[in-house]
């Protein structure tokens, strides 16, 4: 055997993991496909050299998939499209640092027995603690128009935890092109401190004490081997593709819910090396409820000044279990918008009101709004004729997107602002999200899920899923830190 335990993606299940596997003393080695996401590999991104967006349409190529760069991934496929993250620290690069608890009621229903929300709270203090989770220390005017817009509607808002270090000074990034820096910027937090990724919380200190990270290796198959698993990946090595083996007794999949639940499907249905894989392999996957929407010249008191990304939100749960977060103002082309499009809807004539305000050089053009929410519908991943992955929608029940639909309307007429969404039989048809969950989900038997209560997978002893596949319910908030909770939970398991 070449090591105790193979850990496959650094993101927030990996990292977790890995940290308390090394601690426990296990030798491990941790495979990510992406590049360490250091000053350099952020320096490529800004200029250009490697490309900041990748899209990956249809059935997966693993050589092709192995040759990319990149830190955020756009997959997709029949039924979805996917936004994930790639890299040394999954998710934590690109994410808007909101590192929050799923709320109590969360854990009612839908999880293993044990999983109480009093079980969870001890695990989230613990990632709280590493990840020195702390409100923005004075509210930036971005968290007062949401509270503004809370109060009109009188619904109450929240003050958001953040993987931000307001006294530290983000990296630099060198001159390049002002959209990919804008971007860069908009995705680390820029001006509102330096982010606190996974990397400083938990992958160094895991090297710090043996384990080994293995840059850009991507896994293309799994299964059985004498005592344990065998993991097949291609590495690259200076623009080279090399095809390597590793043998341990342990693996845990935390490859981030769409390449987890591939890859299981490739081994249970193609590849035939894990056929007593539940049946239950794909169900329950979810979007998270996520649906954002654009308020265009909202009347709220919004100078245009730096702060992090996402502040707050309105909260909607008591009656809705939907939440709507502030994701600040269009990042990318701000400057751009603001010539063009007042021009543009002049031309439609679609509002006086809009233009005048747009054209104030203070204004914010357009203001992003994200909502989330636990009543969300559930799908199915699972495999085409033709090898490729699929998303089919499995509930009919239609009356959490009409909420999300009334409750954004209500939240653009009270900040007066023009409302742009998609049509929802359109997000119906082929969702987006950022917040990919479930298909391997914790269950009380393989009927019900994939993974036994500890995260290991029904009839494959010694492998381990911990990654957000795992959530059998939407969490219904932004899921990063119940997805570290879940895997530290799974790690005390794994090494008890
Ligand atoms: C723009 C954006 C903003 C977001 N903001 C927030 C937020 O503010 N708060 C929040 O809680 N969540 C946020 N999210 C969601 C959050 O990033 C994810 O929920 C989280 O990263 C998922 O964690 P994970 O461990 O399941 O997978 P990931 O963090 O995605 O990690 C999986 C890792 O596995 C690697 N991998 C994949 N396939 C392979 C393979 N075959 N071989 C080797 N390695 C592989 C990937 O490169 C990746 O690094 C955001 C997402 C996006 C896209």
């Amino acid at each position: 055997m070449d090591c105790d335990l193979v850990i496959i993606g650094s993101g927030f299940g990996g990292s977790v993991v890995a940290l308390r596997a090394a601690q426990a003393g296990m030798r491990v080695v941790v495979l990510e496909r992406g590049a360490r996401m250091d000053d350099a590999a952020f320096a490529r991104l800004a200029d250009g050299r490697d490309r900041l967006i990748v899209p990956a349409v249809g059935r997966a190529a693993p050589r092709a998939d192995a040759l990319r760069g990149g830190f955020l991934e756009v997959r997709t496929i029949p039924g979805l499209t996917g936004i994930v993250g790639r890299g040394v620290g999954g998710g934590s690069h690109h994410y808007t640092s909101v590192t929050v608890a799923a709320r109590d009621d969360v854990f009612a229903s839908g999880w293993p027995a044990d999983w109480t929300a009093e079980s969870m709270h001890p695990r989230y203090a613990r990632v709280a603690e590493r990840l020195r989770l702390a409100p923005i220390a004075a509210p930036s005017p971005q968290t007062r128009a949401i509270e503004t817009l809370g109060g009109r509607l009188g619904a109450p808002t929240r003050r958001l935890p953040l993987a931000l270090d307001p006294a530290a000074a983000p990296p630099t990034l060198p001159p390049g092109s002002g959209w990919r820096r804008d971007l860069i910027g908009w995705f680390r937090g820029d001006g509102a401190g330096a982010r606190i990724s996974l990397d400083d919380a938990y992958l160094r200190p895991a090297e710090t004490l043996g384990a080994q990270l293995r840059p850009h290796c991507t896994v293309t198959r799994l299964g059985r081997a004498t005592d344990g698993y065998r993991v097949e990946f291609i590495q690259r090595i200076a623009g080279r593709l090399v095809s390597a083996v590793l043998h341990a007794p342990r693996v845990v999949l935390a490859a981030g819910t769409l390449a987890t639940v591939r890859l299981l499907l490739e081994a249970r249905d193609v590849h035939r090396s894990l056929p007593r894989l539940s049946p239950a392999l794909g169900c329950g996957f979810t979007t998270n409820g996520d649906f954002g929407a654009i308020l265009l010249g909202p009347r709220v008191p919004f100078p245009d000044e730096r702060s992090p990304v996402a502040t707050a939100w309105i909260d909607f749960w008591e009656k809705d279990r939907l939440l709507l977060m502030d994701l600040g103002r269009l990042p990318i082309a701000r400057r751009w918008l603001r010539r063009w499009l007042p021009a543009a809807l002049r031309l439609r004539d679609w509002s006086r009101r809009f233009s005048l305000y747009a054209y104030t050089p203070a204004a914010p053009v357009a203001w992003i709004i994200g909502g989330m929410g636990a009543a969300a519908a559930r799908g199915r991943l699972r495999l085409d004729r033709r090898g490729g992955m699929a998303h089919e929608r499995q509930s009919r029940d239609n009356a959490f997107d009409r909420c999300m639909a009334n409750r954004l309307r209500d939240v653009a007429q009270a900040a007066g602002a023009t409302l742009l969404r998609l049509p929802l039989w359109l997000a119906r048809l082929h969702p987006m999200t950022v917040h990919p969950l479930g298909g391997c989900g914790l269950a009380d038997s393989p009927e019900r899920g994939v993974c036994d209560p500890n995260g290991r997978a029904f009839g494959c002893p010694g492998l381990h899923v911990a990654d957000g596949s795992v959530l059998p319910t939407p969490c219904g908030c932004p899921p990063s830190m119940t997805i570290a909770a879940t895997a530290e939970r799974i790690a005390e398991m794994l090494t008890q």
